[in-house]
């Protein structure tokens, strides 16, 4: 039993035939788990080049390439190649009998151009595979997903591998409508063990003594990485525990005290003598309509989840040789740092400052090889979201296009396909897991 008793009780054939539509239960990652359930269909339009890469992977993994009929667990479109009304007619030719054959939990995902802006119509044709995209990620069914990949095309097949493995795999359960730009790699691209691809490198997460942070740390652990804990003093009973479990090391800290980055440094200088991974997951919320709001909880909402982002990265990018060459620093946003959200003007802001900060550090660390992404979460099953009044709750998790929330492990999936080596082609990105709400969509 979840803790969304609505979903569990639509699984009930009695309640469905009361005209209750079924919520889906959607298909998640665990060990061992094939790439896909079953056979993918692959096509192209254009002259794009990324569809023999994309049959190279999947035949790695094992994946046979669909027949004429039949259930087939992906579709993939390479459409990078597009640049007339043609070739987007040609697109819709390929896709419409490809959704109807998606299998439930299945993967629509289209690779398509950057747009040209030299050509109207080609920038035109780039532009509406996103109007398309995050259409069809509305009309699919029964857990499946749409998601666009706009591929540079200095990008190369290496550039691609781990963002495909997310996006077509049980990774991306909760991931869908999203449009993820990919160029040329930064920093040290190797391609990783699709089971372990986090092996060898070294995670700092804040906030992992609970919630999304402790799942993140779970996770990265669970594909190789060793977790540095930090949560504040008064979470340190738990956060040993996540510490213990995941075989990493607990660091007690506040990482708003004006010393935190100066800790956190040491401890990684005298432990590791390097890392690999950044992930600002720790955050607060203190809601006030903003005609109530006072300068306290305006400040402790920006210290936390933005102020010591700030301070940490300057930190990390003025201490020479840290920072791994392949270095990927993740920054936990919030879809209210998008959409906005009525009562949170502090933590929109802070939010949406996060993503100010990683669209400004970008180019900055691709010159030293690291990357800095946003993820921004919808709703999440957490306790946080568990103390909601039960309207506020249901509405939450009803109003996107998987009519659920997601779990903690979803952004921790996000957090580990952006935490790669392989990674380095996505940068400066704000990614939502969210199910596609349809809130700031
Ligand atoms: P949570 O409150 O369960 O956990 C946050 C953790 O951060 C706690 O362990 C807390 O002790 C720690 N923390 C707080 N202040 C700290 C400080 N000064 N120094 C070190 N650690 C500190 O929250 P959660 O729901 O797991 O959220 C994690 C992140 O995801 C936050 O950034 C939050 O804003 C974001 N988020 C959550 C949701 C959701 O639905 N739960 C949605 C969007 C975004």
């Amino acid at each position: 039993m979840s803790n969304d008793a609505l979903r569990d009780l639509s699984q009930n054939k009695i309640v469905q035939r009361l005209g209750v539509p079924r919520i889906p239960v959607l298909r998640r990652y665990a060990p061992g788990q094939p790439l896909l359930e079953g056979p993918a269909l692959v096509g192209a339009v254009g002259k794009g080049g990324h569809a023999d890469g994309v049959r190279a992977l999947l035949a790695g993994a094992g994946i046979t390439e669909a027949g004429e009929e039949g259930k087939v667990a992906a579709a993939v479109l390479d459409a990078t190649g597009a640049r007339t009304l043609d070739d987007l007619a040609a697109a819709q030719q390929f896709l419409t009998p490809a959704v109807r054959r998606l299998a439930p939990s299945g993967r629509l995902l289209l690779l398509g151009p950057v747009a040209d802006a030299q050509d109207a119509e080609a920038a035109a044709v780039a532009q509406a595979f996103e109007g398309l995209v995050r259409s069809a990620g509305k009309e699919v069914r029964a857990g499946a997903t749409a998601n666009l990949l706009v591929v540079a095309p200095d990008a190369g097949p290496d550039a691609l591998a781990s963002t495909l493995g997310f996006f077509l795999s049980t990774r991306s359960a909760f991931v869908s409508g999203q449009v993820v730009r990919i160029g040329a790699p930064v920093g040290a691209v190797e391609p990783g063990d699709p089971a372990r691809p986090l092996a060898g490198r070294v995670a700092v997460v804040t906030g992992a003594a609970r919630g999304i942070g402790e799942a993140i740390a779970d996770t990265v652990a669970r594909d190789g990485a060793t977790v540095v804990a930090v949560d504040v003093p008064a979470a340190g009973d738990a956060l040993a525990r996540v510490a213990n479990r995941t075989g990493g090391t607990a660091l007690q800290l506040d990482i708003t005290a004006p010393d935190a980055p100066a800790r956190l440094l040491a401890h990684l200088r005298e432990r590791y003598g390097r890392v690999e991974m950044v992930v600002h997951n720790a955050g607060i919320t203190r809601d006030k309509l903003l005609a109530n709001m006072d300068a306290e909880r305006w400040n402790a909402v920006l210290a936390v989840n933005l102020r010591s982002q700030l301070a940490i990265n300057q930190a990390l990018s003025a201490e020479a040789g840290l920072l791994g060459d392949s270095a990927r620093i993740v920054s936990i946003s919030s879809m209210s740092g998008i959409a906005g959200n009525r009562g949170q003007t502090n933590y929109a802001a802070s939010k949406a400052g996060v993503i100010g900060m990683v669209r400004a550090l970008a180019p900055r660390l691709a010159e030293r090889g690291a990357t800095i992404n946003a993820i921004a979460p919808g709703f999440i099953e957490t306790a946080m979201t568990a103390k909601m009044p039960l309207g506020t709750r249901e509405a939450g998790r009803r109003v996107s296009s998987l009519r659920q929330g997601g779990l903690p492990v979803d952004v921790a999936e996000a957090v580990g396909w952006l935490g790669q080596a392989a990674s380095g082609g996505v940068t400066g990105q704000v990614v939502r897991v969210d199910g596609q709400n349809m809130l700031g969509a």
